[in-house]
């Protein structure tokens, strides 16, 4: 079979060229041939392999192009990168692997284009195209990736148990694949993965967040984490998400299920949003259910505080993955926190003060957060999934209405401190915390409006009600 048309891009007869200057065989493979024999669009990177040196290709390369691209050189892994209207190119010698122990990372020889091929994760990443002249385009798939790129299954081209064991983040990247291509792991690929799950171990949190990404950033989520699950990897990687898993019930009263529940949060979320983030907060949302847990008789199972506890959990749980602790993780925590808001005020009759509040609390925030609770409703029951979601549009309404209004959203007081020590010739003292503090909450309770004369009088009002005395001078 032949695919010139995956080739038709001039960069493919300039690689051409130059390996036959060097007299080397040169192939594309892995993700660029499976997403385009998927359609996926054109990917960002091209990875090439030559049967002898890949630094030297790069060089040639960028020798014939006309704008000679640097050639960043990664001695110790024999590879060398370069960039080509905005398409990153990777150049590797083919090269035979073995494994040890305890490292992903193998000890390397040259080797055949079959050598290579071997060394590749699943069937669907090992297929090449070969750039040789005469035989431009022709397809190598010696694992008949082809056949399970229709079948839709991801599977390994050497047995699995070895193929896990040897660079345990494939298990990670088995699953990736999975949800993001929404294909089936191989039966005997997933026992593998369930076998040697102790082995994500010696995989840096680094990689396995960016497969964690990977898999959030997907369609349907849960498709990932239901597999990370099952083959025990998420137990090492996530625990506070395991032990989410279950219903107990005592005296005839049960709670649900929170792992599913995440998971159907998150899948929701997923069709309202894109931002990586708020997936995760929804993911996080309800880690503090699990340490907060109790069974009290009368009122059946609580989870009080599990709220303030998730986003202290969030904090560790970033560190331990060494995920960024910046306004991101601050981000999520914020989400966290305040998962629960909305729905207690959607419960109720939606007053103004309330969704005041919420707006002051939540900052610029207000609509992720909103999002997040709309995800949050799984209830099975029309009448309670109609009545909370008709409840958030009235918040959503409510929300612009009180900002259009008061201005709420980044709450500076109208009245500084300053003027409060002006007006009663105060030091620094607590008595302005009183009286700012009454503003505010006089504000958000919407007994005045958020303005500067309506916050003057009741600066006096205060003042006098404490005792002060209005300085003349001023
Ligand atoms: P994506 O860009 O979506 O991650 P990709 O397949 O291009 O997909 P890369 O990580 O860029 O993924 O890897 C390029 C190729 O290198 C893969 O297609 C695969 O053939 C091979 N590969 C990558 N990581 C491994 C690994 N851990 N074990 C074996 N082969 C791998």
């Amino acid at each position: 079979m032949n695919y010139k048309d995956a080739l038709q891009h001039p960069i493919f007869k300039i690689i051409s060229q130059s390996s036959k200057e060097l007299d080397q065989e040169s192939y594309v493979i892995g993700g660029f041939v499976r997403d385009f024999m998927l359609q996926r669009g054109l990917p960002k990177d091209i990875d090439i392999v030559t049967v002898g040196d890949g630094i030297k290709l790069a060089k040639q390369v960028s020798r014939n192009l006309p704008e000679k691209p640097k050639v960043q050189v990664f001695k110790t892994y024999g590879t060398a990168m370069l960039h080509h209207e905005g398409t990153e190119i990777e150049f590797v010698g083919a090269r035979k692997e073995s494994y040890s122990e305890n490292s992903r990372n193998p000890e390397v020889e040259n080797g055949t284009l079959e050598d290579d091929q071997n060394r590749r994760d699943f069937t669907i990443n090992a297929l090449a195209l070969n750039l040789n002249k005469d035989h431009f385009g022709e397809l190598l798939d010696p694992f008949n990736g082809i056949q399970d790129l229709k079948n839709k299954i991801i599977r390994t081209p050497l047995n699995p148990d070895i193929t896990y064991s040897d660079d345990p983040l494939r298990m990670m990247r088995a699953i990736r694949f999975s949800t993001q291509l929404q294909f089936n792991i191989e039966d005997t690929s997933l026992e593998a993965i369930s076998k040697n799950s102790h082995r994500i171990k010696i995989i840096t949190n680094e990689r396995i967040v960016v497969e964690l990404n990977k898999i959030l950033e997907s369609e349907k989520p849960s498709v990932g984490f239901i597999l990370l699950e099952k083959t025990g990897l998420l137990d090492y990687i996530l625990p506070e998400l395991t032990v989410l898993k279950g219903i107990d019930e005592i005296e005839g009263q049960r709670h649900k299920d929170n792992f599913y529940h995440t998971l159907e949060v998150v899948d929701n979320i997923s069709k309202s949003t894109d931002n990586l983030w708020l997936r995760w907060a929804a993911l996080l949302h309800d880690i503090g259910k699990a340490p907060t847990k109790k069974f009290n008789k009368k009122v059946g199972w609580t989870f009080h505080g599990h709220e303030f506890e998730g986003s202290k959990m969030v904090y560790h749980l970033f560190k331990r993955l060494k995920m960024p602790l910046n306004d991101s993780m601050k981000f999520v925590q914020k989400m966290v926190f305040m998962s629960s808001r909305p729905i207690v005020l959607a419960n109720d009759e939606v007053t103004d003060s309330a969704v005041r509040r919420l707006v002051f609390d939540a900052g610029d925030y207000v609509d992720d957060l909103m999002t997040l609770c709309e995800a949050d409703i799984t209830t099975k029951n029309p009448k309670k999934f109609n009545k909370y979601h008709n409840n958030f549009k009235i918040v959503r309404e409510k929300i612009i209405e009180v900002e259009e209004r008061d201005h709420i959203r980044n709450f500076q007081p109208p009245i500084s401190g300053e003027v409060i020590m002006g007006t009663f010739n105060l030091k620094p003292s607590k008595e302005i915390g009183i009286i700012k503090e009454a503003i505010k909450e006089a504000i958000l309770e919407g007994e005045i409006p958020n303005d500067y004369e309506a916050a003057y009088q009741l600066m006096l009002k205060e003042g006098k009600r404490l005792g002060l005395i209005v300085n003349n001078h001023n």
